[in-house]
């Protein structure tokens, strides 16, 4: 395979910017155009919710370096791909060709407002944080729709700062991803902490207009001062029309993070590992996924064998001063063997296990290396 000449990577965040970088230090000497629609450019997307929603001057450190990486920056959306005749069109009108193509748009976050519905809040983008840090500051109330990570820190980040806050959910906090030992913790860690939880019966909608509450499936209306919907992510694939290379779950990705379409790859939060048989597809819109699926996919460009598995499951996240750290897959059934410390006293390492499968591991409540925790998911590791 001979190298591309000109490699275009359209979504200027952590996968995109990963495989710019792996490109580089792999040799590749080539033209590299970076798309990217943020007038932010580049940054860390997880302190958003943990450190600027509390604290404006945590902006300062959110940004990726990337002037050494020679990159040709096009600030402007991607709104069409050509496959046939390998071109990018932006929204102000350019046209930019490409040998390689990497699709690196992650996902944007899942509304619940009708579609004439104006004030809904949602955190995805830095501009996001800053609406709601700004609304935090004013609030004396809050409601947040989504009890999973990114619902909690927001929740946190309220309680930091003295606001009451109500979290509403179908399911109990966390339940999809860590199951019901960890769902009973972390619910009760939260109630500790004066957060009102509420499991609503089904989905519930948003009232108001400008929003203002949410109506339960009982019939019953709360409203704040401020509410903020934490409903999940849809995969940024709307330029990608016509294509036949996205549908609901993103786009599928083989081992190599190569696409149905050759020269076309795809990493991070807008991709999905083309599932074997009996098994469902599914995204795993993490960090850590998004930085292993970049180098896979810079490694693939370049015809080159790939470093590792274009997966890595390792996340964390902090709730109300809670650290929690998973390594391994999801989601967890059933309970854990302690290996470290006491889950009720917030310090402990747990890990689950079943016969022929890979182990997952937990630190809560303690801060500790990820490499320690990886080496405790090893079936030959401490038991
Ligand atoms: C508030 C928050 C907190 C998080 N906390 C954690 C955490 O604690 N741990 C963890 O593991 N993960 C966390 N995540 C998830 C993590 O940030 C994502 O998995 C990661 O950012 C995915 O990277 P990505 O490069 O694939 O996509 P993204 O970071 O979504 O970046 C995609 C980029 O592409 C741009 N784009 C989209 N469409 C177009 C287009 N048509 N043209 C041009 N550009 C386009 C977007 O604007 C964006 O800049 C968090 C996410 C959020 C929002």
């Amino acid at each position: 395979m001979t190298r591309p000449d000109a490699v275009v990577i359209v979504g200027e965040s952590i996968a995109g910017l990963t495989a710019a970088r792996e490109l580089r230090n792999r040799g590749y000497a080539g033209s590299l155009t970076m798309i990217g629609r943020e007038p932010d450019g580049a940054y860390a997307r997880p302190p958003l919710s943990k450190e600027v929603l509390r604290d404006a001057k945590k902006e300062a450190h959110l940004a990726y370096p990337h002037a050494d990486l020679d990159l040709a920056h096009v600030r402007s959306a991607a709104v069409e791909l050509g496959t046939s005749s390998r071109i990018v069109t932006t929204a102000d009108g350019r046209f930019v060709p490409y040998d390689a193509l990497l699709i690196a748009t992650g996902a944007d976050a899942r509304r619940l407002a009708r579609p004439a519905q104006t004030g809904e809040l949602v955190l995805r983008t830095l501009a996001d944080a800053r609406l709601i840090r700004r609304r935090i500051e004013r609030a004396r109330s809050a409601i947040v729709v989504g009890a999973g990570f990114l619902g909690l820190e927001v929740a946190s980040a309220c309680v930091a700062r003295g606001v009451e806050v109500t979290v509403v959910d179908s399911e109990s906090p966390l339940l999809r991803h860590l199951g019901p030992f960890m769902s009973g913790h972390v619910g009760a860690h939260l109630t500790r902490h004066g957060v009102r939880l509420i499991q609503a019966a089904r989905r519930v909608h948003l009232v108001g207009d400008p929003v203002t509450g949410v109506a339960l499936p009982d019939g019953g209306v709360l409203s704040a001062d401020l509410v903020v919907t934490c409903a999940g992510d849809v995969p940024a694939v709307t330029w990608l029309s016509g294509t036949g290379l996205a549908g609901s779950w993103g786009v599928a990705i083989d081992e190599r993070c190569s696409t149905s379409i050759p020269g076309v790859y795809a990493a991070g939060d807008v991709a999905y590992l083309t599932p074997g048989t009996g098994e469902r597809a599914s995204r795993a819109p993490f960090w850590s996924n998004a930085v292993a699926q970049g180098k896979v996919a810079a490694a693939s460009i370049l015809g080159e064998p790939r470093p590792h598995p274009p997966k890595d499951d390792y996340f964390w996240t902090e709730i109300l001063g809670l650290p929690i750290k998973v390594v391994g897959p999801l989601p967890l059934h059933g309970d854990p063997v302690s290996i470290e410390g006491d889950v009720d006293e917030g310090d402990a390492i747990l890990r689950w296990e079943s016969p022929g499968a890979a182990r997952t591991v937990v630190a809560y409540g303690r801060k500790i290396p990820v490499g320690r925790l990886r080496t405790m998911t090893n079936p030959s590791g401490p038991r």
